[in-house]
């Protein structure tokens, strides 16, 4: 039987080094595939469309909303989250 106790003694979260690396890499492999993908200009939607925002990390779509949105946007979609909110991610200006 696993002894999954230790792993909390040790304070331990799934971003040990090997955990990390691995998630910045498939952040890297994430970003060049979204950077190859059509993005939807919202300037140059109808007006009435929803706007669409993108990931600031890994380009990925992480908000849509409605033209008359009073929330800012979502600009950290849910695989970048785990990373940016362990401190992983440079703030960077939206
Ligand atoms: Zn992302």
């Amino acid at each position: 039987m696993a002894d999954m106790s230790k792993l909390s003694e040790e304070g331990k979260t799934w971003l040990d080094e090997e955990a990390r690396a691995r998630a910045m890499e498939a952040l890297r492999l994430r970003k060049e595939e979204n950077s190859q993908k059509e993005k939807i200009d919202n300037a140059r939607l109808h007006a009435g469309s929803s706007m669409y925002f993108y990931c600031r990390y890994c380009e990925a779509l992480s908000d849509t909303l409605p033209e008359s949105y009073i929330d800012p946007p979502t600009r950290v979609c849910k695989d970048c989250k785990p990373l940016k909110d362990a401190g992983l991610l440079d703030d960077q200006p939206s």
